[in-house]
């Protein structure tokens, strides 16, 4: 059976481009970047060109570029790094809605003696930034809030919210990780000062993250010990992962706009289609501000996770909007935040699509999912006869 992968916002398939040029930094090319030898020092080189691939997908400068080990070290670098470097200041703001990489570390703080804000959102996910403005005083150190969220796709206006924040010397952290080669990014001409990237939700490989740092911003460095990174994160560069994530970034530029009408359409033909042919369906999310690959649908008086594992029985691999983590049924944070009704907080469904799916796979789930709910609506002793 083929399997039809629609969980691209948790992890993406290595596209092969990406894996050749990976492939002589594990055997042939392994000397340590930081060696004097000239065998290390064609590794540097490699370095300062995925440096540069990646500066050029967010136009920025390659020096404002730090390689990390993934999303959530880079989202962990940004809020603690900002804290340390301006330690009389007491207070963060950020969203309901963040991935708990932003989410715990944030919370984590308040046993630290800081105030965190969490401002919340409407039915569509969308922010009340009246609020924000509200919030900002001369106490904020740090405003974090993702770009786009990975439950639901929704789009904040980051660029509004940067120029909300900038000149009041609060620093501004987005967590980019689901918007980067989504949605084109020009930093040369924002005022976002900090902003998280991960390899494997771009088709590069896993174990690799980019922390983009504004040219002036202090940062204290999270990870101690070597001189890597111009003494910004210590330890021994993961050069294949790096060299690889380089290339992921390249190829998502050449292909960032056609890419992602094709997937939008996809994702369109999807949606519509489901919500078409299952009734007491709905859409979760801001349809105007998304991202082109993410749907995220709830059906109600059904679980998600029964839905789940019936479509996997299919090959069809999605994911539930409820974190069913650890045996707990607690719906998603980001669906209770919206609101969503608990009875349909449970039975949410996300696909998300990326460059490799076909009209093909599409086809298939929008003939399976209408099957599925019905035959599990059958069994649920929550729909009135
Ligand atoms: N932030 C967002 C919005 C994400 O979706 C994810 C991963 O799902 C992360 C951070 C964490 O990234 P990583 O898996 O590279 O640690």
């Amino acid at each position: 059976m083929k399997t039809i992968y629609f969980d691209n916002n948790a992890t993406t398939k290595v596209a092969e481009e990406v894996f050749e040029e990976m492939k002589p930094l594990f055997c042939e090319l392994y000397g340590n970047p930081s060696s004097m030898h000239t065998f290390g020092g064609q590794i540097g080189r490699r370095i300062r060109k995925a440096r540069e691939q990646v500066a050029a997908l967010i136009s920025c400068e390659p020096s404002e570029i730090i390689f990390t080990s993934c999303g959530t070290e880079s989202d962990n670098t940004a809020i603690r790094g900002t804290l340390a470097a301006y330690p009389n200041k007491r207070k963060i703001i950020t969203t309901r809605v963040e991935h708990p990489a932003v989410l715990a570390v944030c919370r984590e703080q308040e046993n630290h003696g800081y105030t965190v804000v969490e401002l919340g959102v409407d039915d569509k996910g969308r922010l009340d930034l009246a609020q924000l403005e509200k919030e900002l005083d001369d106490d904020t150190a740090l405003v974090t809030i993702m770009y786009a969220n990975n439950e639901t796709g929704v789009v904040f206006p980051i660029d509004e919210i940067a120029g909300l924040v900038t000149g009041r010397g609060v620093v501004f952290h987005t967590d980019a990780v689901q918007a980067v080669g989504k949605i084109a990014l020009d930093l040369s001409n924002s005022n976002i000062d900090l902003l998280s990237v991960s390899g494997h939700k771009i088709h590069g490989p896993k174990g690799v993250g980019v922390l983009y740092v504004r040219k002036g911003t202090r940062l204290a460095p999270f990870m101690l010990g070597g001189h890597q990174e111009s003494g910004r994160r210590a330890g021994t560069e993961n050069v294949p992962g790096i060299v690889g994530l380089g290339k992921a970034c390249e190829l998502a530029a050449e292909n960032i706009v056609q890419e992602n009408e094709r997937v939008g359409c996809l994702r369109d033909k999807l949606e519509s289609a489901i919500l078409g042919s299952c009734p007491d369906s709905r859409l979760n999310g801001d349809k105007e501000n998304r991202l082109p690959n993410t749907t995220n649908i709830s059906f109600e008086y059904i679980e998600g996770e029964a839905i789940l594992l019936m479509l996997d029985k299919f090959g069809i691999c999605a994911s539930s909007g409820s974190a069913c983590t650890s045996g707990s049924l607690e719906p998603s944070h980001v669906l209770r935040a919206m609101g969503v009704p608990f009875t349909a907080a449970h039975g949410s469904i996300r696909f998300s699509l990326s460059r490799y799916n076909t009209e093909e796979e599409v086809d298939c789930t929008i003939e399976k999912t209408p099957e599925i709910v019905n035959k599990l609506r059958k069994l649920s002793p929550f729909v009135a006869s």
